[in-house]
């Protein structure tokens, strides 16, 4: 199943090159005072909305997918997980890229470990990226995102794949600089989430799917989740050993090589093997 969010919040079920509106399907999520559940309610809920989802679209207006506003396809995660030079050929570049490393060591994912990004940094596709600090290196960063769909604490890496709800596209937008990645990348708009969930049946082991990404139709980055240094199933599994990994939570699991600047007035093309594809515009404040 393949899930977007569209236009003002309306919940999607993609098929092909249209999209039916299932929003009907959230009128049976419980209703909520405050405090609010600190857990994405849509991924939270997914088994019990799975077949209403199914029965609205079928009486949803349709519509052509292109034209469509594509939001974030998860609208309240909690944490925002992600992997550091999770590919060699990233981190050979890395190494030999000052305007990369900024006078730093690249530190072995293993040795340096995991960070968080700010949940305020997600958006959807068609918002755009706005350049935050334009005199300095802004790079795109495409990325495999498992969305995690269920309380994951101290699980094993055989079981790990069992927590995520499905997958989908991120670009973890960076300012390149001397300051913490977490600071870097959580400039708005820098976390790009789209086009919409694939949901893990769709997907199997999602270690062979390729990743391109180009900006203005010029090639930049192109590779496969093969070469994950550290797989997503152990990803899982050690960030577990941290913090509990919530419903909603985004784990975005690193880009391999040929990251590069972009400018506004950039168009970002970014596609993933059997998860669609996003275009993304770059603009000024
Ligand atoms: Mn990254």
């Amino acid at each position: 199943m393949k899930l977007c969010r569209f236009n003002d919040n309306r919940l999607g079920l993609v098929e092909g090159d249209h999209v039916s509106d299932a929003t009907e399907a959230l009128d049976a999520l419980p209703a909520y005072r405050y405090p609010l559940p600190n857990t994405d309610q849509l991924i939270e809920n997914l088994a019990m909305l799975r077949p209403r989802i199914l029965e609205a679209a079928k009486s949803g207006a349709r519509f052509p997918l292109a034209g469509l506003k594509l939001l974030s396809p998860v609208a309240n995660p909690g944490k925002v997980v992600a992997a550091p030079v999770n590919y060699q050929a990233h981190f050979d570049e890395a190494e030999h890229d000052e305007g990369i490393r900024f006078g730093k060591e690249i530190v072995k994912i293993q040795t340096i470990g995991l960070f968080l990004k700010a949940t305020s940094s997600v958006q959807g596709p068609s918002a755009g990226v706005v350049i935050n600090h334009p005199d300095r290196r802004n790079d795109h960063e495409i990325e495999l995102v498992a969305v995690i769909g269920k309380p994951a604490r101290n699980v094993a890496v055989e079981n790990a794949l069992d927590y995520v709800a499905g997958y989908c596209i991120g670009l973890d937008m960076t300012v390149r600089g001397p300051e913490e990645r977490s600071m870097r990348k959580s400039i708005d708009t820098y976390t790009v989430m789209g086009p919409w969930l694939t949901t893990a049946d769709e997907i199997g082991d999602p270690h062979s799917l390729n990743l391109v990404l180009t900006v203005n139709g010029q090639p930049r980055q192109n590779n496969n989740t093969a070469n994950l240094i550290v797989k997503v199933r152990e990803l899982i599994s050690w960030a577990s050993t941290y913090y509990t990994l919530q419903p909603g939570d985004l784990f975005m699991t690193g880009t391999p090589d040929g990251v590069g600047p972009v400018v506004p007035g950039d168009t970002i093309d970014a596609r993933i093997d059997k998860l669609g594809a996003i275009q993304v515009k770059v603009r000024a404040a």
